[in-house]
């Protein structure tokens, strides 16, 4: 069963001399009317949209057109100067006349060679009306230069088919939230995600298999293509060479995968940071036809804590301390995040003359570090001096008499530097 060429002149409604402006406006014209947004769930409009899309993606790129308006098809592998070969040697969609001398010339045999393979063709008309016999080029057909003539010429007429073989799965992204003390010292956390999966109807072939022959190539693989004069053995476009009639799956659409939602658990780190990335290998989408799933990426945003603030892995707080204790030093406990696990107080010296927003240290008292096996941050502890609320005049005296004793000016310096 023949194809028949596709005209592409005809198929955006321009002469086959139209300018590329003539081309641009024709092809725009259409496209408005047949885009699928302006034609939702209709299949004609679809399929008429990819016509002229191809159409134009051909005819307004000069090279593609040159070597479509020399071999009556357009494929990127063809090059240029065997287009111009094949233009000169006379065959090809409306070339007529000229015999067909380039088949030793095209084929590489006593002549120029050009990077053309000619595996595939039925050379059955040239050879009746040529007389050459057994041709040189049907020797080639073997495969004389790598490649085969549907390697070449196949994408142009699976145009709309989805390539086939594996395609890998896309990476997927969440943003998860940890509350404080998970992300501190490790735990379990829990969300729902949505991935797209394996089709479980058609295993991610996004065909349903398909035993019943193929009814446009009837189970062989391979229609004829005219050119011209020639005629030409290619592959299917309607099974892509399978020869079996490729159901698109119902279940997921022909995309191989179908979305869903699902709960995902997993581990987390103590001492994980604000902002960490975590991969889960293997755990994005799924790929199609045996296609490598994507990774899932899981960023972790740590949860706040009203008396401790984090930083890295060292926990900041800030400690009230009597104007007392400052002057004179003292013992104080202060909370750690060992407190909370009931680890005893932590004690913390305050030297004499502490002054407020003064910072003091406790090694190792912060939070374990998820990537140095039993290092830990440390806890600094900011002073904030609380200045009593004298109400009774004799603590009012006591302090009267202490700034006599101590008559120093806190303020002198910043007066004298001003
Ligand atoms: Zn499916
Ligand atoms: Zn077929």
């Amino acid at each position: 069963m023949a194809t028949q060429t596709k005209d592409y002149y005809s198929t955006l409604g321009v002469k086959r001399g139209a300018t590329a402006e003539e081309i641009r406006k024709a092809f725009r014209k259409l496209a408005r009317r047949y885009h699928p947004d302006v034609n939702p769930n209709d299949k004609r409009a679809e399929e008429k949209f990819k016509e002229i899309s191809q159409a134009n993606d051909v005819l307004s790129d000069e090279k593609k057109r040159k070597i479509y308006d020399q071999v009556g098809f357009y494929s990127d592998s063809i090059d240029p100067a065997a287009a111009e070969a094949a233009a000169r040697g006379g065959y090809g969609a409306g070339f007529g006349g000229g015999g067909f001398p380039g088949g030793a010339r095209v084929g590489g045999r006593g002549g120029q060679e050009v990077p053309f393979d000619f595996g595939g063709f039925d050379f059955s008309d040239f050879q009746s009306s040529g007389g050459h016999g057994r041709g040189g080029a049907q020797e080639q057909a073997g495969g004389g230069f790598g490649g085969s003539f549907k390697d070449i010429f196949g994408g142009m007429f699976s145009g709309g088919h989805k390539a086939r073989g594996p395609r890998p799965g896309t990476d997927l992204e969440y943003q998860v939230s940890v509350d404080f003390w998970s992300a501190v010292r490790g735990g379990v956390a829990r969300l729902e995600i949505q991935r797209q999966e394996v089709c479980p109807a058609c295993k991610g072939k996004s065909t349903m298999g398909g035993g019943s022959e193929c009814p446009e190539c009837h189970g062989t693989g391979q229609v004829t293509q005219m050119g011209g004069r020639m005629k030409f053995n290619i592959q299917c476009p309607r099974c892509g060479g399978t020869g079996k009639q490729q159901q698109g799956c119902p279940t997921c659409n022909g995309e191989g995968v179908v979305a869903r939602r699902e709960p995902l658990e997993f581990r987390i780190k103590a001492g994980t940071r604000d902002g960490q990335r975590i991969r889960l290998a293997g755990r994005g989408n799924a790929g199609t036809d045996g296609g490598a799933a994507g990774d899932l990426f899981l960023i972790v945003k740590v949860g706040t804590h009203p008396v401790f603030t984090r930083v890295a892995d060292d926990i900041h707080v800030t400690v009230p301390v009597t104007m007392t204790e400052a002057a004179l030093g003292a013992k104080i406990d202060v909370p750690t995040i060992d407190t909370h696990d009931g680890g005893g107080r932590t004690q913390l010296k305050i030297p004499p003359g502490t002054q407020t927003g003064q910072k003091l240290r406790l090694r190792e008292k912060g939070v374990p570090s998820a990537s140095r096996e039993g290092m830990r941050g440390d806890e600094i502890v900011e002073v904030r001096i609380v200045v009593p609320h004298v109400q009774d005049e004799r603590s009012k005296e006591i302090l009267r008499e202490l700034a006599k004793l101590n008559p120093e000016d806190p303020r002198a310096e910043l007066l004298g530097e001003v």
